[in-house]
């Protein structure tokens, strides 16, 4: 009798066992296959991790799978031995872990077959026509010489990246029947790979990165290359992945969400004649599976793509890179709560392969890791090419008078920036009017009934939103509390300093730029196509304007408020904020012109911020580590963190109470807590989080391995919703 270990996305550890379908024979299903199996009243689609001959569950009770749905696995050893890692090491379900890393269309059980691939090309017709015949249409007229430069055709993807609203401007030229659309079905064989050579010579610092990350290429070693913005780490990247893929392997890059731009797509489309397997949350399901079965099959031997990208399969594995590593989006904050980081070294590992993580500012988990000697140092201290590094110069803002939030040498420099022709880039962590909106006449503050947070004032919508759980009330004219009609907007979000700037600039334009601004599809990009052409001449925005875009003609990048981040509940605010000052540095100056950065505080003399305005963010990391050390947080201890949250207020702590109680005697972990979370209401319920710390991983995974099992039993466990996050990135 053969039983099958079946993987079942559901929230609970362990598989399951089966029977294999009455007529199948069950040694020829293989680890790895798709399943069909019953489930309490459900049928779902589960994944055999194993075989066995016996079983806990006594014969008669044993269930038979319904239908095996592959005669070959569609999950290959290598991504199974990734998800049981990942199973393992956070402690999820390996079920759901797997759901994480398949195609919702595999998880579906639709086929494994990759759908035949839609490629637009012109027609006879079309390319006999003339350019002259569109001169009326410039954008069709550009479309069809793209087109006319690939008779082969080009894909949604590629389309995308060069006009992002293409189908709208080809619809008349279907109809006209100059384009047509083809359908291909991708060959398994290993495609071939041209990589266009680069003009670049590269510097001395960018040649030995490249050769330490080239030398042995079959072999575990994760680096950090650590390079300030503009010194040349795409280049290395772009070389590595050449070596790789000219070797007949493949390379994953991951990159931040919002790096995953169509311009970054183009950057290595221009270089790499050969199919791109693309992956981030904006492809349909039919796309997703396209890219993932290229990927798995080798087809793609470049798959470019956001967190989950992680788990995607590779026939011939050759290196790993992961740019902006420090970035917080490598990190899933809900459900299967992992780091893909910290997976893909694993990974690497696992598969004797080099991984490369890259930033101007490093985490300082692997600065951490260089230290110990588990990461090779790879540094780029210098721009590349022309560029110089940008004057920096910190303005004390105390006692001195504002203009909203802009004090008078800013707005002096801002000035001369702009009339000498240039564009100015301003950063503000903080989207909305105003964060705040009060009564004069009664003090009366708008709060979210859901949250323990104000509302947020947005005035182009004439709307209070919460920003926690996005609840939504228009505005009243007068307060509700005391029928006064003096209500006063504090403090300063985007649109407000967009407001001020527009009255005190009226001839430069302002491309504001955060999560409002942007929520249309293609917003993003065309807002940063328009100020790459110098349409706009400010640009405002929040982090989506300090990360990835190369914007050459910006020569003064402005920092509004450099304190946010600096008092707050999280050990990590610190590193985040001073992050995010290097990076906006970052933007200044990096074409032919040199740059200027201004940062505004009224804390000028707060030691980690002054240690990293006057001497770096080398320095400044040296000073937080240190800090971490005396206060025994991560990397010097490892955390993970138990939260509980339920409409009633004392079910949360009753609950982790309750935990804290169960937990085996002896262990070598510390337990802190339970504690209400730093905004103890959220979204209607009431939050409360325990702190467990070790001085070294392995008890502290012992220690779960044992603890949490025990909590499901808890009376309390089904009246509260809890979740363990390991490696904990936010605090709240
Ligand atoms: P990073 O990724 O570190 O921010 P990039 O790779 O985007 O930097 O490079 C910044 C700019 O410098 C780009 O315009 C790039 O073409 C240019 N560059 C990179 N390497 C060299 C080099 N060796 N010589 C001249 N220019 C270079
Ligand atoms: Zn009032
Ligand atoms: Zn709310």
């Amino acid at each position: 009798m053969i039983i099958l270990h079946v993987a079942i996305p559901a929230p609970l550890q362990g598989s399951f066992d089966y029977l294999a379908p009455a007529h199948v024979d069950a040694r020829q299903v293989w680890i790895g296959t798709r399943v069909r199996v019953p489930f309490g009243r459900r049928q779902v689609v589960g994944i055999v991790i194993g075989t066995a001959t016996e079983s806990r569950i006594e014969r008669g009770r044993l269930k038979a799978a319904r239908e095996v749905l592959d005669d070959a696995p569609v999950v290959p050893a290598d991504l199974l031995a990734v998800t049981r890692w990942a199973s393992d090491y956070y402690h999820h379900p390996l079920g759901e872990v797997l759901a994480t890393a398949l195609p919702v269309s595999l998880r579906n059980g639709q086929a494994a077959e990759s759908p035949p691939l839609q490629q637009w090309r012109l027609t006879e017709a079309g390319r006999a026509l003339s350019l002259a015949a569109l001169k009326r249409a410039p954008r069709q007229a550009a479309l069809w010489t793209l087109l006319h430069a690939h008779p082969a055709g080009l894909t949604a993807e590629a389309l995308t990246a060069h006009h992002p609203r293409w189908r709208q401007t080809l619809r008349p030229l279907i109809e006209q029947e100059w384009v047509e659309m083809a359908e291909l079905r991708l060959a398994r064989a290993s495609p071939r790979v041209a990589a266009r050579e680069s003009t670049l010579q590269l510097n001395a610092d960018q040649a030995e990165a490249v050769r330490t990350l080239t030398e042995l290429p079959d072999q575990y070693q994760a680096h950090l290359l650590e390079g300030v913005t503009g010194s040349g780490k795409t280049e290395v990247y772009l070389r590595l992945i050449e070596q790789v893929v000219s070797r007949g392997r493949q390379a994953l890059v991951l990159v931040p969400e919002i790096a995953l731009t169509p311009q970054l797509v183009a950057r290595f489309r221009a270089r790499f004649d050969a199919p791109l397997a693309v992956l981030h949350s904006g492809l349909s399901d039919k796309e997703r599976l396209q890219a993932w079965i290229m990927a798995r099959d080798g087809t793609a031997p470049i798959v470019l793509g956001t967190r989950s990208a992680v788990f995607t399969p590779l026939k011939h594995p050759g290196a790993i890179l992961i740019d902006e590593e420090h970035d917080g989006s490598f990190k899933q904050q809900d459900g299967f709560r992992y780091h893909a980081r910290d997976v893909a070294v694993w990974r690497a590992r696992h598969l004797h392969i080099p991984i490369v993580l890259g930033s101007a500012t490093p985490s300082l988990e692997s600065l951490h890791n260089v230290a110990q000697g588990r990461y090779r140092l790879l540094h780029l201290p210098e721009r590349a090419g022309a560029a110089q590094a940008p004057t920096l110069r910190v303005l004390d803002v105390r006692k001195t008078p504002l203009t909203g939030n802009l004090s008078a040498p800013l707005l002096a420099a801002i000035g001369a920036h702009l009339h000498a022709g240039n564009q100015v880039l301003l950063f503000l962590n903080r989207r909305g009017f105003a964060p705040t909106l009060l009564c004069h006449d009664c003090g009366w503050v708008a709060k979210c009934r859901r949250c323990d947070a104000h509302l947020t004032y947005h005035h182009g919508s004439r709307r209070l939103r919460c920003h926690h759980c996005g609840a939504e009330a228009p505005l009243d004219t007068s307060c509700p509390a005391c029928n006064g009609d003096d209500l006063r907007p504090l403090g300063h979000g985007t649109e407000r300093v967009e407001t001020l700037l527009q009255e005190r600039f009226p001839d430069y334009p302002v491309a504001r730029i955060d999560r409002d601004s942007t929520r249309r599809k293609g917003a993003l990009e065309s807002l940063f196509d328009s100020a790459l052409r110098g349409e706009y001449r400010i640009l405002l925005g929040t982090q989506m304007l300090a990360k990835g875009h190369h914007l050459p003609g910006v020569t003064l990048a402005a920092i509004l408020d450099a304190d946010q981040g600096l008092f707050g509940v999280d050990f990590r605010g610190p590193e985040r904020m001073a992050q995010l000052i290097t990076q906006v540095a970052g933007r200044a100056g990096r074409g032919d012109k040199p740059g200027e950065v201004i940062i505004q505080t009224h804390h000028p003399d707060h030691p980690l911020l002054h240690v990293l305005l006057t001497r770096g963010y080398r320095e400044f990391a040296a000073a937080a580590l240190a800090e971490r050390h005396e206060a025994q947080f991560p990397p010097y201890a490892h955390l993970a963190l138990l939260r509980a949250e339920a409409t009633g207020r004392d079910e949360p702590g009753r609950f982790l109470s309750a935990a804290a109680q169960a937990a085996p005697a002896g262990a070598s972990v510390e337990l802190l807590g339970p504690v209400p979370a730093p905004m103890e209401k959220r979204a209607g319920r009431y939050r409360a989080q325990l702190l467990i710390q070790a001085a070294s991983r392995a008890p502290l995974h012992r220690f779960l391995e044992t603890w949490l099992p025990a909590l499901a039993a808890l009376p309390l466990a089904r009246k509260v919703r809890w979740s363990i996050d390991v490696d904990p990135m936010e605090m709240l």
